[in-house]
């Protein structure tokens, strides 16, 4: 940890060479870094995480339909031997990003055998340049993909998408109460918070600090500071509380915050600083004892090794739709595993995003304690007959039944119409 911060200051100091004639290549070139052994995380990156074994004979796309209901976004995959499978996009930011499922994503896959889907996901990255858009623009359409393939090879098998990921580590998942009353006083926030954790009677509980990627400004002034020790104070000991900043503060503030989070004995801070302030983050992470979570906004699979391998995270959250999918995200779970961290993935609240975390978090073994909740969406008329998909006492049953292992009701996919962008 040490040497990092020393080549950190190395390299910071070698930028200010600038009119002394020498180019900082050759510079740098001259001063070998020692480098980081990160061949274990390498080696599971290179390993598949489906077990296509059950899968005998080609599964050739014939067609992929990206269907829309005012803002609600189907993609619907059919094989040549008449599988089906159906996901549902993430509605908020898909509104901005069919296009690139249209010309960008959908054309590259027909034709294709599913069987090979690991590869498919690396060729597809660079099919047209699409690396040049590597954020959500390009993941979240390629992960409504994904969920869908998952969907119809699920129920080909009889599996649940939790099981074609590995074995089935959480049926049962806990979850932890997310709040968001930036903007509104301490005082009245702790009213709120409290009001909310006790329609689910999560154990754990997540709120905002600061402004969110404001640069130290809190919203409103003094919030934060009076609001971390109110939140220990009320739901006393035993509750598990984690704190997330979004990027609120440069790397001072963000240590001088979390050292107030651990004097309240606080379970995680999240994105304390810019989520690609990179070694800012590790610097936090390497003066507070508190775990440092983060990684919702991360689109780039190197980055994760990145923060893993250097521990500037102790909780990893990469967001299954943002990061284009749950392989990708298995994988930095895995990495994750391998330097004994834990995964809490993150989902934003659209469509069925809760649904597909939980099949994800069910099949990871180093699954964090509790997940996010922001409660389930009641506009997709749907049933299932292996959970009520509510929270008892704080705990939601993941569906068992083939693929996603719900019925969307077919006279509401009708209403959709074909998108051609
Ligand atoms: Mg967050």
């Amino acid at each position: 940890m040490e040497s990092s911060r020393r080549k950190f200051i190395r390299n910071a100091a070698l930028a200010g060479i600038a009119g002394t004639g020498i180019r900082s290549s050759q510079v740098l070139g001259a001063t070998p870094q020692p480098k980081s052994d990160f061949a274990d995380l390498d080696k599971l990156l290179a390993e598949p995480v489906l077990d296509m074994s059950p899968f005998t004979r080609p599964i050739v796309v014939k067609s992929i339909e990206l269907l829309r209901f005012g803002d609600n976004f189907l993609c619907r995959v059919r094989s040549t031997d008449g599988a089906e499978g159906v996901s549902v996009s993430n509605n908020l930011v898909m509104t901005h990003l069919y296009p690139i499922f249209t010309r960008r994503v959908q054309p590259f896959f027909i034709g294709k055998d599913l069987r090979d889907w690991e590869n498919l996901l690396e060729e597809v990255y660079v099919y047209e340049s699409n690396y040049k858009m590597q954020n959500l623009a390009f993941w979240v359409p390629l992960a409504t993909l994904e969920f869908a393939v998952l969907d119809l090879m699920g129920k080909m098998v009889n599996r649940s998408i939790g099981q074609l990921l590995g074995e089935i580590h959480h049926p049962r998942i806990a979850v932890y109460q997310a709040n968001n009353y930036r903007g509104k006083s301490a005082e009245e926030s702790i009213d709120l918070i409290e009001k909310h954790v006790n329609e689910t009677q999560a154990k754990a509980l997540k709120f905002k600090v600061g402004g969110r990627m404001s640069h130290n400004r809190d919203f409103p002034p003094g919030r934060t500071e009076k609001l971390i020790p109110l939140v220990r104070e009320r739901f006393g000991e035993d509750m598990v509380i984690y704190a997330d900043s979004n990027g609120s503060y440069t790397t001072d503030e963000a240590i001088r915050i979390g050292k107030l989070m651990e004097e309240y004995r606080y379970d995680f801070y999240e994105e304390p600083v810019p989520f690609d302030w990179y070694p800012e983050t590790l610097e936090v992470a390497q003066a507070l004892i508190i775990p440092i979570a983060g990684g919702e906004q991360e689109p780039s699979m190197r980055n994760f090794r990145w923060l893993i391998g250097h521990r500037a995270l102790q909780i990893v959250q990469p967001d299954i739709f943002y990061f284009g999918g749950m392989i990708r995200s298995m994988k930095v779970a895995r990495m994750a595993a391998a330097r004994g961290m834990e995964c809490t993935p993150h989902i934003s609240g659209s469509g069925l995003g809760y649904l597909y975390m939980m099949h994800f978090v069910s099949a990871v073994p180093n699954a964090g304690p509790y997940h996010e909740f922001k409660g389930f969406n009641k506009e997709i008329p749907l049933t299932c007959a292996t959970s009520s998909l509510s929270s008892e006492n704080g705990v939601v049953q993941v569906p068992s039944g083939p693929g996603l292992g719900v019925e969307i009701d077919p006279a509401y996919i009708q209403k959709h119409i074909l998108v051609n962008a």
